[in-house]
């Protein structure tokens, strides 16, 4: 019985003097930032790639992605990651069939915000897409289609 209650005295003592395993974020620890191998964070949504097939919609197994309308034909609606319900599995990723995946998790996990209890309320937690959508190939190929009908007139 004493062994135990002094092996318990040596455990907390040595946890006492021992460096924290916590760090202060943002402010101090620049370490912190170093990521463990295919670390798993913020998404990127390719607005130029993006066909608006639902198919990471449809994979995401807790509604953490909604497809918001881009008020045209094709692609008719892009995904927004709400990456405070996101648990980071990666299986939209897995699902976009587009060649270049539109939808990847990257390495940045830089989501920090003050107020806890507002946070699905915040425009930063939501991932929305990035790039010209008038680069998007099916927006290239309907207006291309929407001038030679002109034309054709
Ligand atoms: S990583 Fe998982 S939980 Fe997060 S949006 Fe993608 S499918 Fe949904
Ligand atoms: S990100 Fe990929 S899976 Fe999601 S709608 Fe776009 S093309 Fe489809």
């Amino acid at each position: 019985m004493l062994g135990v209650i002094l092996e318990k005295i040596v455990l907390v003592a040595s946890r006492a003097v021992k460096p924290k395993d916590t760090h202060y974020y943002p402010e101090k620890n620049p370490d912190v930032r170093k990521k463990p191998e295919k670390f798993r964070g913020r998404h990127f949504i390719n607005a130029e790639t993006c066909i608006g097939c639902y198919a990471c919609e449809r994979a995401c197994p807790i509604g953490a992605i909604i497809m918001v309308p881009t008020g045209l034909k094709r692609p008719r609606a892009m995904p927004v990651v709400n990456l405070g319900r996101c648990c980071y599995c990666g299986l939209c990723e897995d699902s976009c069939p587009t060649k270049e995946k539109s939808i990847y998790l990257t390495e940045d996990y830089d989501i920090v915000v003050e107020e806890v209890e507002l946070t699905p309320l915040l425009d930063e937690l939501w991932a929305k897409p990035v790039g010209d959508i008038t680069k998007n190939p099916l927006v290239v190929k309907d207006l291309q289609k929407q001038k030679q009908q002109k034309e054709g007139k």
